[in-house]
């Protein structure tokens, strides 16, 4: 971790402000401008263009429609305004992976503006995050730099990205790690956004400030630090948490905090500078003279509204309210869209008596979610999608345990014969023989047993070393191979071991 250390006291008489830049990759077949294919990754360089995403003169610049709808209704599931114009403008940079010089953007009118995010905090309180907008625009290609020469791949050059960008209501790490874990489960529900950071398709740039309590008094802000190429929902918390100290330190060291962009050390834990702002552009914005405004209809996002799919926070509520989950198994349940239909479908096959759907919700987040982590990938969730459990199968599971037909501790292990193999429950139960032994002569007969076997341990306890009862409880539990009803034996080992 870092070596940086600043009394809570410092820190506690700052406030950190945040605002978070996020660039989404819109899942479409095609690309922004053009009829180029989006499936760019592991693709042979700069198969994916054509004169128009290659910028050559002449080639005129078509609007994706798929990739208007898919921001529109981002900005609903955001509670954003749809403006019925839109504006793309020229963004005038020169950057090697630029081929036209600019990139086509939208400025002062972006599709949606003024929305707002409701993230849970982990105290269990909620809080509202403003969107200030939703905006669409075109992604650059990508340098290559190898053995010495710098080379250009233009596949990526033109795929649609949305920017969402937020006011500055960020004020812990952890509210920032909400606000992406809440974004990325909308985004995903929508299909609008893969989500992948790793593959670059969700990029997440924080505005990091301090400020004193009188500055926030004063309506002041304390100057932005911005990370860049962060790659995980963990280096954003890391990097916020790091900045948050550095420049508490610069401020109480008589400094002033500079306006850089900084990246993200993930083995020294630490931001590194990039470079400085001093060289800020001025990007020239103008209206894009290729393309007439955007006109959205009222007609059009009515239907777009219609055709919403239930958004993961309602669904959260929907599992609360009507099935008693509580809030953090909830919140798990609906952070991708695969674990809810796994979810929803065992809770059909189970049943929604009063308890039921939240002991789904334990074993699922416990132990399926144990095996899951463990298997291959790690901790991607949504792999739950492929894996052998069949839902049903999972509820036949805990309806054994209800039934008594096997304990809760045999019940692990079938389901990581279930896990293993994809078989019922019920015919691993039978085929392995692990049936619970309720019967109350076998448990009478392994007691005694055991009494003759410890005498002396029996002896013990009955001068009153009663922590020995544990020891005993064991005994039976393992001379039954593990599948006494621990309820039942532990009533006969209390009534037996007193006489
Ligand atoms: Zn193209």
């Amino acid at each position: 971790m870092s070596t940086l250390t600043v009394a809570a006291k410092d820190v506690g008489s700052y406030e950190l402000v945040v605002g978070m830049e996020v660039h989404a990759q819109v899942l479409t077949q095609s690309k922004m401008f053009c009829r180029c294919a989006t499936d760019y990754q592991g693709a042979p360089p700069n198969t994916r263009t054509c004169p128009t995403c290659l910028a050559l003169p002449g080639a005129l610049p078509a609007i994706n429609r798929a990739a208007v709808e898919a921001t529109i209704r981002t900005g609903l599931a955001l509670n954003c305004r749809i403006n019925e114009i839109a504006v793309f403008a020229r963004k005038n940079y020169t950057y090697p992976d630029l081929p036209k010089g600019y990139q086509v953007s939208q400025y002062e009118l972006p599709l949606c503006e003024d929305g707002e995010l409701e993230i849970d905090l982990e105290d269990g309180a909620t809080k509202r995050v403003r969107i200030r907008r939703v905006h669409l625009e075109e992604d650059t290609g990508r340098s290559v730099h190898e053995g010495g020469y710098s080379l250009i791949d233009l596949n990526r050059a033109g795929v649609p990205l949305m920017e969402i960008v937020t006011e500055a209501d960020i004020h812990s790490p952890e509210e920032a790690y909400a606000y992406l874990t809440r974004l990325r489960a909308t985004l995903r529900a929508l299909g609008v956004n893969s989500g992948d950071m790793e593959k670059g398709a969700l990029r997440c740039e924080p505005n990091i400030s301090v400020r004193t309590l009188a500055q926030k008094a004063r309506g002041e802000f304390g100057t932005k630090v911005e990370v860049k190429n962060l790659n995980s929902f963990r280096a954003v918390r890391s990097s916020i948490a790091y900045e948050l100290e550095r420049q508490v330190n610069v401020i109480e060291a008589g400094g002033n905090v500079v306006q850089v962009n900084m990246g993200w050390d993930e083995d020294k834990q630490r931001t590194v500078l990039q470079r400085s702002k001093e060289d800020a552009h001025d990007y020239r914005y103008f209206p894009e003279p290729d393309l007439p405004p955007l006109r959205v209809s009222r007609e059009e996002v009515l239907r777009l509204t219609a055709a919403l799919p239930e958004l993961p926070a309602a669904k959260r509520n929907r599992y609360e309210q009507r099935w008693g989950v509580r809030r953090i198994e909830a919140n798990v349940l609906t952070s991708e869209m695969q674990v809810a239909r796994f979810f929803e479908e065992a809770v059909a096959a189970y049943g929604e008596e009063e308890g039921k759907p939240q002991r789904l919700a334990t074993w699922m987040t416990g132990e399926l979610f144990r095996l899951l982590y463990a298997d291959g990938e790690g901790q991607d969730l949504r792999q739950i999608a492929t894996i052998r459990v069949q839902p049903a199968h999972f509820a036949a599971l805990l309806k054994l345990i209800d039934d008594k037909v096997i304990n809760p501790n045999t019940g692990k292990k079938v389901l990581e014969t279930m896990y293993a193999t994809g078989d019922a429950p019920q015919a691993i139960v039978a085929r392995e023989g692990l049936a619970m032994v309720s019967d109350a002569s076998v448990i009478d007969d392994a007691i005694a047993e055991i009494f003759t076997t410890h005498a002396a341990e029996l002896m013990r306890y009955r001068d009153g070393e009663e922590k020995l009862f544990g020891f005993f409880m064991g005994q039976v539990m393992r001379a039954t191979k593990g599948k006494a009803d621990p309820a039942a034996a532990k009533a006969r080992l209390a009534e037996l071991i007193r006489q």
